[in-house]
This record gives C-alpha cells, structure tokens and sequence, in this order.
C-alpha cells in the first residue's frame, strides 16, 4: 500500500501521545495514553523520526502561557526518556481559532516549517491524531499515511465523520474505499497505529 519507507512519523499531543486534559496547563497532567511508548517506540526503533505538531490555542485564549506549555513539554520529555523514546522536533501553534494563523491545523504551518528544517518529503511522511483536523491536515500535507487512532476524541470524531467502526478484535483497519477527508488507517491507540504503519509499509 505505501510505496516509499516512512522516515517521519508527525504527532499529535492531546488525545494521541497524552490523555486529553482540558487546556492542560500543570506538568503533573502529563501521562501517556495506554500503548503511547510502545508505539513511539516501534516507530523510533524502524528509524523514523517523531515530530510533535500540536495545537494549542489555551495560550492565544490567555489560558496559560508559552511557559506553562515548555514546563509540560519537558515533562512529557522526561516520561518519554526514561522509556528511551526522543522526539525529533516539536512545534505548537498558539493561536486562537478567530486569529486565523496559517499554523492551526488543518492549516498546513507546521508541515511547511518541519518540511523546511528537516528535509521531510511528504511521501516518506505519516500524521497520527486523534480529530478530524489532523487527518485533514495530513490529507492537506498530501502525507503517505493518516492514521485516525480512537484514543482522546477519538470515537466521537469517527462517528462525525461516518467512519466505519473497527471491526471486534481488531487493532486497526485499513479503510477501503475512502471517501473525501477519511483517514487511511483506524487504529484503537499508537501501538495499534504504528503496527498498522509498519506492517503497510513492509512486504
Ligand atoms: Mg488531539
Ligand atoms: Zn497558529
């Protein structure tokens, strides 16, 4: 299914890497969903790279501030490093919605700027989230693989954009016959999502 090998893995945070806590602004909030390092892991481990690309509107809503943001950043570094997990490179965008930035996914800012700092091609790329906007800025990217994982908004995002369910038992499903905006895989968490990638892109 994917013809070229992945070597950059884009994340979302809220919902996808770490539970989804309501404008997480406390470093003690940070934990990693179930499945979170073992993927994360799989995916380093196949040598690709993982690039965090968050929106983060709290801070353009006065929410908390640019500094509250590092603090759970370094966090989620630290809970990912005693796991043996490190990201390559992360990028929020801190604006609220009505500041109509060109960096709030679905808009396609951070892909623009990883692209351009790192040399990504979008054919070697995979975006991994858990709402609708993130498969639409994956789609957008025209990346290889989007990956729609059922952890944080997960479920409720499948439902709004009539996916079918995974079937009992499955960890993930390649959606055949896609319709416009649908994601290429469902998976039920990272781990599942990074099985799913991995497996796609061997044979
Ligand atoms: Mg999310
Ligand atoms: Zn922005």
């Amino acid at each position: 299914m994917i013809t070229h090998p992945l070597t950059a893995i884009l994340l979302d945070r809220d919902g996808t890497v770490i539970y989804d806590k309501h404008y997480l602004a406390d470093p003690d909030g940070v934990a990693l969903l179930p499945g979170a390092a073992k993927g994360l892991g799989m995916l380093a481990y196949s040598g690709a790279g993982l690039y965090l690309v968050s929106n983060q509107s709290g801070i353009g809503r006065g929410m908390f501030s640019e500094a509250d943001l590092q603090a759970c950043h370094n966090r989620l570094c630290a809970l990912l490093a005693a796991q043996g997990i490190a990201l390559t490179d992360a990028l929020h965008c801190p604006h609220a919605p009505e500041e109509a930035c060109s960096c709030r996914k679905p808009a396609t800012g951070m892909w623009e700027t990883l692209k351009e700092r790192h040399g990504l091609r979008p054919e070697h790329t995979a975006m991994i989230g858990d709402k609708k906007a993130d498969i639409a800025f994956g789609l957008a990217a025209k990346l290889a693989v989007t990956v729609l994982v059922l952890t944080g908004k997960g479920e409720s995002e499948a439902a709004r954009m009539g996916l079918p369910p995974l079937p009992p038992g499955e960890g993930y499903a390649l959606l055949s016959g896609r319709q416009p905006g649908w994601p290429h895989i469902i998976a039920r968490d990272l781990h599942n999502a990074a099985s799913a990638i991995l497996a796609s892109t061997k044979a």
